[in-house]
Parts: structure tokens; sequence; C-alpha cells
């Protein structure tokens, strides 16, 4: 991936931060991987925080508009993205953001509906993920979902129609199953090349999410919009730095 075609231009201010979380519930203390947990204790203590401190949650929609369509940004805005669609998601994250009135948008791997995470293949369990029901149900509850392709896999490593088929059929199997358009694009493992990046707009996406660190305001593109990686290490004080960081560094 090439990271340093998205961060030419020091953000705008203020910072408009796009958080990523992955799984969201209990979890014996992770020995790797950390970035991938997040307690649902310190779920709902960041949730209280960003609403003590002020901070306007928005849904991707929102923010696109505010990055690259001139809309005033929030004096504090934050986008909450969830990766991968895991059952604990329906049964943790989501009825805690739904009591302080927040939404996320959450990227589904198309092909792996109601099935176990099996691109975990190294890890000792593949975690459930959320089944076509419950995906609707939360969507009519105001959550939003997005692609993250069909298999999760690392799209630079792929053969130019494997790559397609992963950007485009994903978009349409997904609006097939929620029966609307699904604008907002997230690359597996931030994995991407130019190839990609511009598959992921001519497949008719409004984003494409990325792991590159930062304030989304960093963003050139459309397509390379950075995030921050919420990690299971991460106390109120490291949250609160990372929401507030304007810079692309340390994640
Ligand atoms: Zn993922």
């Amino acid at each position: 991936m090439s990271p340093t075609a998205a961060l030419q231009r020091p953000p705008a201010s203020p910072p408009l931060s796009i958080l990523m979380y992955h799984q969201i519930g209990r979890f014996p203390r992770p020995k790797a991987h950390r970035a991938l947990y997040c307690d649902i204790g310190r779920f709902r203590s960041q949730l209280r925080y960003l609403k003590w401190a002020g901070f306007t949650v928005m849904s991707l929609e929102d923010a696109w508009r505010c990055l690259f369509q001139g809309a005033p940004l929030p004096a504090r805005g934050v986008v909450l993205t969830v990766d991968d669609g895991y059952e604990n998601f329906a049964q943790h994250a989501w009825p805690a953001l739904q009591e302080f009135g927040f939404t996320a948008t959450v990227f589904l791997v198309s092909s792996l509906i109601g099935k176990p995470s099996a691109w975990l293949k190294d890890f000792d369990q593949q975690p459930p993920l959320m089944d076509a029901a419950t995906i609707r149900r939360l969507r009519r509850e105001g959550a939003h979902f997005g692609s993250h392709a069909v298999s999760h896999p690392r799209l630079s490593q792929l053969a130019p129609e494997q790559m397609r088929a992963e950007i485009f059929d994903s978009k349409a199997a997904l609006e097939d199953l929620l029966g609307e358009d699904v604008p907002d694009f997230c690359y597996p493992y931030g994995d991407y090349n130019e190839r990609a990046r511009d598959l992921v707009q001519e497949a008719g996406y409004r984003t494409g999410l990325t792991c590159i660190r930062g304030a989304a305001n960093w963003a050139t593109n459309p397509f390379e919009i950075p995030r921050k990686a919420i990690s299971y290490g991460d106390n109120l004080i490291g949250y609160a730095w990372k929401l507030h960081a304007k810079h692309a560094r340390k994640g």
C-alpha cells in the first residue's frame, strides 16, 4: 500500500477522527493482536467520554460530506467503524451504542455472513459473524453497513480478476442482503494498492477506508481515508489522546 499519498496535506482543523474497532465484548487479556479486541466495559466508558466531551458521533456519509463535499465540520466529530461484523457486535456493542443514541458502520465479509471468521486461520478460534437476519434488524435500528470484500483477502496479492470480484461482488451481495446501496468499502488488513483503490472507485463506492493512522482530514482521496485503531490496552487517557490527535503517528 502507499500511505504517503494520503498524507501530503496537513489536516484542516478541527480534526475528524474515524475510529476502528474489531471485536467488542469480554475477552481474556489478549497476548497478541491487541488492536483486534476491545473490552465492552472500556467501550462503554469510551462512549460515555464522547458524550461528556461533546463529540458529534457521525455516520460515514456525514463525514464524507464534511471531508469531500464542503459541509461544515463539527467542532468535535467522530465516526465509529467496526471491522468484520462479529456476532459480538450485535450482542455487546450495538446495545451500548443504542443506549447513547450513537451509530456505527460495520464492515461485512460478504461470503461469510452467519459463518465463522474463516480468514483467521492462525487463531485458536474463528469467532462467528452476524447472520443476515441480525444484520437486517440492526440496519432497521440505525446501524450502517459497508463492504469488507467477499472473503477478507489481502487485495494487493490477488490477480486482477480476483481483486475485481472481491470488490464488485461483495457490493452486489450486500446490496442484495440489505436492499439498498452499499457505498462504503474497507480494505481488509488495510492492504491495498493503486489498482485496488481505483477498482473501489470504479465499483461505485463512495469511500475506501484504510488502516493508515491519522485524522480523516489527512485524506486527499476518498478512497484512502485514514483511521485510528482503538486497542485493548487503551485506557481512557490513551483513547482521548487518540481522539484529539491531528497527526498521523502512534495508532
Ligand atoms: Zn477485517
